[in-house]
Parts: C-alpha cells; structure tokens; sequence
C-alpha cells in the first residue's frame, strides 16, 4: 500500500532505477510525479490531483488513459488466453491484427502492398528486426557486401545497440559509440526556419540530392535507408515536407537500397493521416509500428513487409529463415488492445475529430509565435513545436534531449505547477497530447505553455 505522495517517493527512490532518468537530480531538481491511476488526458496522483498528460506518455497514449473499451477487451482477452508461443502455434488476435493493419497500411499505385506482420514486442525490438531482415534478404540472395544501413541526421530509432547505431542523438549514442555498427548519415530534410512551402521544399529537394550522393558513393554497400517520415520526433520535433518522401522512394528503388518507414512515433493518426507515408502517397517496404499500435496499453510492436522480402527466406535451409524472435511475440492481450484502438478510430472517427482538436492547437500555439525567446512554431497534425533561441550556457548537446539544461528544467517544473505535464526536448516545447483531449484541458496545456516560457526569459 502507498499511503501518500511522499511516501510514495521515497519507496520508489528506494528500489528504482528510471528510464532516460539522471537518478541524481531525483527528487531535489526533478520532482518525481506519484501517479495513482490515469482518467482521458489525466493523471491523478494520491491526493486526487490532476495533471494533463501533454506528451501522451512517451507519444504512446492516443485515446486517452484507462479507456474502458481497450480496458474491456484485454480484460475479455486475458480471461480466453493471456499468452502463446507464436511459433508453431496461432491465435485469432494475432490474426485479425495483421489482416486489419495490412489493409490499412499506405498503398502506392503500381507497387505490389506490404503483405506479411512480424510481431515483437517493443519498438526498438522492431527496428532490430527491419534491419536485420534488411541485410538478410540480401545475404540469401547471395549478395555480397551488403552491410550498412543509411539513417538521417538528428533521427532516433531506439536504444538497442542496432538501434541506436542508426541513431544520431549524440548524448544518447557517444558513450556506446565503440559498440555500434557503422552507419552512413544523410543530412536531414529538417525544414527548421523555412519561411513558406517553397523554402521547405528546397530544404527536401538538398536533402535528396545529398542522399543520392551518398547512395552513388556507396553504391553496393547498402541494405537498407530507416527514416521516421516526416517529422523526426526525438531530434526535437523536426518537420519535413513529403517531397523528400517521394525522391527517398525513387533513390531506394534505383539503387536497390530498401526503404524502412519507422512509424514507431508517428503512426496511427499523429501526423494527421494514419500514416505518414499516406501524405507522401508512397509505400515503404518495411514498417515499424509500435507505441500508439495498442492505443498505448500494452508493449507491441508490428513490423510490416513486403512479399519479395517473405520469399526472401523461403527455402529448405533453416539458416535463410528468419531466425528471430522475442518470448511475447505477438502477446494476445496486446494484440486485442490494438484491435480495440482501431475500432475506436472507427467508432468515433478519430482522424477527423483530430483535425477539429489540431485546429485548435494551431489557434492556441499561434501567439507564442511573436515571444521573445521562441525561434519556430510548427505544427503538423496533433503535433505542436514551440522551438526557442538556443540556450546560450547549455554544454548539453541540449538541443534534442528531453529536460535539458537550467532552462529545460525550469520549464519542466514551471508547466507541472501549472498542472500539465511536458517534456521538453532541449530547446522544444511540444505538444503531442492524447486524442480525446478537450478544448478546456486545451486552453490549460497553452496556459502551462506560457508559464514556462515566462520562465524561460527569467532564465535568459
Ligand atoms: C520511441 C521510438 C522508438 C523506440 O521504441 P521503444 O518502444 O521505446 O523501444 C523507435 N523509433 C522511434 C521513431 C521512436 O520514437
């Protein structure tokens, strides 16, 4: 039993470890939030205190938390079979998922459709899996030297050692630097001060041409090209225009390099579409889906693939089967909660409610533009950015990591007084709250907004 916030901290502070976390600054520079249970876009603590959930829970949480139909039909899921062993053996929530996450999956004229799920149970586990059955397929083929994979700068793909090979955060990757593979990195599309549509589609058209660069002088080298498209959410929340999607298409296909969508972040309606692919009208060949796939429920992740890639590893030999596997690949619970999510997109015609919801976070966001300390504010979809001059004194590589620095931190604070939880990612302030939130809990996350930038310029 906890019988109070505080003793609550001290017990957790007894015996955990936390994720991302700099145990040092708990509990005097970090305060640590006791969270008793979750209500739509609350968490309430012990003493029935609200605060509003403004980064969906690590961008996992899309319908809101504790929401009674996905609760419902993992309780109904975990009364029929918790879990099975997804080799050699099948079962109907594993089933029903693939089919209904295929028919959805962005469709590309002339291109035959991802056809086939491979289930692991996070999203760095996913990526694993995209990359090695990237270099995989080439190994069958009998193709010789295919080993490195091309990301872009400022991505994140997770924390996995492969993962994190294709990721570019430097305060996330320096230390482990001597273990990673050797990737290849192409600037970035990032779109980051672009005054109209024709600036950001010169910031994609420079991109691509620095890719097909990079694909010429490694041409034979490469297995695969993993992006998160159109906006990198990690490195700060970074938007591009589709434009580089559809020259990123055509540069894979020539040079026979395949294209790995990491849909991780923003899949399931993030972005606007389901999809981010769908506004770029192109079709990856591989897709990593996780965080939203369960509404935010339970750990899963769904890497989609094509059917060339499938028969890739058909044969009699064992050693071009893909080998890999996780314990809860697949897990029942986890697939019925993200069948449950997808038919609250259809029960309640999320993605158009959304674009009523982004409206008003356009709205709301629109007066940061013209404060002192703000450089950018962007948005797309149910996503806002509110990015600020750099902090002058932050040694950090502050710029994408989440609470950096003096200011990071006193922001963090100043908005959790104000009764709304964000997490800025270095010099950014976003917004990327739960589906369901409404236009008071709205007119809250601008007002916890502002109150932080107070406190940025008391700190410039
Ligand atoms: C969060 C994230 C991952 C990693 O997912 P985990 O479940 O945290 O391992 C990978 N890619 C992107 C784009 C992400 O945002």
């Amino acid at each position: 039993m906890i019988a109070d916030a505080d003793d609550w901290r001290t017990r957790d502070l007894a015996v955990l470890w936390h994720p991302c976390t700099q145990m040092r600054e708990h509990p005097h520079a970090l305060p640590l939030l006791p969270v008793a249970r979750g209500d739509g876009a609350w968490l309430v603590g012990f003493d029935g205190r609200r605060v509003l959930d403004g980064v969906s829970s690590w961008w996992t949480n899309l319908h809101g938390h504790a929401e009674p139909r996905i609760a419902a039909a993992i309780g109904r899921q975990a009364q029929t079979l918790e879990q099975v062993i997804l080799a050699g053996c099948s079962h109907a929530p594993a089933v029903e998922l693939a089919e209904r996450l295929l028919a959805l999956a962005p469709r590309e004229a002339g291109r035959a459709p991802l056809a086939k799920v491979f289930y692991a149970d996070n999203g760095s586990s996913g990526v694993e899996v995209a990359l090695k059955m990237a270099f995989h397929w080439f190994h069958n083929r009998g193709v010789a030297g295919r080993t490195k994979f091309v990301a872009l700068t400022g991505s994140y793909h997770g924390e996995t050692l492969g993962a994190l090979s294709v990721g570019d955060i430097p305060l996330y990757r320096r230390v482990y630097a001597p273990l990673l593979l050797e990737s290849l990195f192409a600037p970035s599309p990032d779109a980051f001060g672009a005054r109209d549509e024709a600036a950001a589609i010169a910031c994609a058209e420079r991109a691509a041409d620095a890719l097909a660069a990079l694909f010429d002088a490694h041409a034979g080298e490469i297995c695969a090209f993993i992006l998160e498209p159109l906006l990198q959410c990690a490195g700060g929340m970074r938007m591009h225009h589709p434009a580089y999607l559809r020259r990123v298409r055509e540069l894979c296909d020539a040079y026979g390099v395949f294209l790995i969508a990491d849909e991780i972040a923003v899949g399931f309606g993030r972005t606007g579409t389901l999809f981010a692919c769908e506004q770029a009208g192109i079709q990856p060949d591989l897709m990593c889906l996780s965080k939203g796939l369960t509404g935010g429920f339970l750990p899963l992740c769904a890497v989609l693939a094509t059917q060339d890639i499938y028969d890739g590893f058909l044969d009699d030999s064992r050693e071009r089967a893909f080998l890999h596997s996780h314990s809860y690949s697949g897990n029942p619970l986890a697939c019925a909660a993200a069948l449950a999510s997808l038919d609250i997109f259809d029960a309640d015609d999320v993605l158009a409610r959304n674009r009523a919801t982004a409206a008003r976070m356009v709205a709301l966001a629109a007066p940061f533009r013209t404060h002192p300390a703000v450089a950018e504010v962007r948005q797309l979809g149910m996503v806002v950015a509110i990015e600020l001059h750099p902090e002058p004194d932050n040694r950090e590589d502050g710029h994408a990591v989440e609470i950096a620095g003096r200011r990071g931190l006193r922001m963090y604070r100043a908005a959790l007084d104000a009764d709304v939880l964000l997490r800025p990612l270095g010099d950014v302030l976003y917004w990327m709250p739960p589906y369901c939130i409404d236009d008071a809990q709205l007119d809250l996350l601008a007002h916890a907004t502002a109150t932080a930038l107070a406190e940025a310029d008391r700190c410039a």
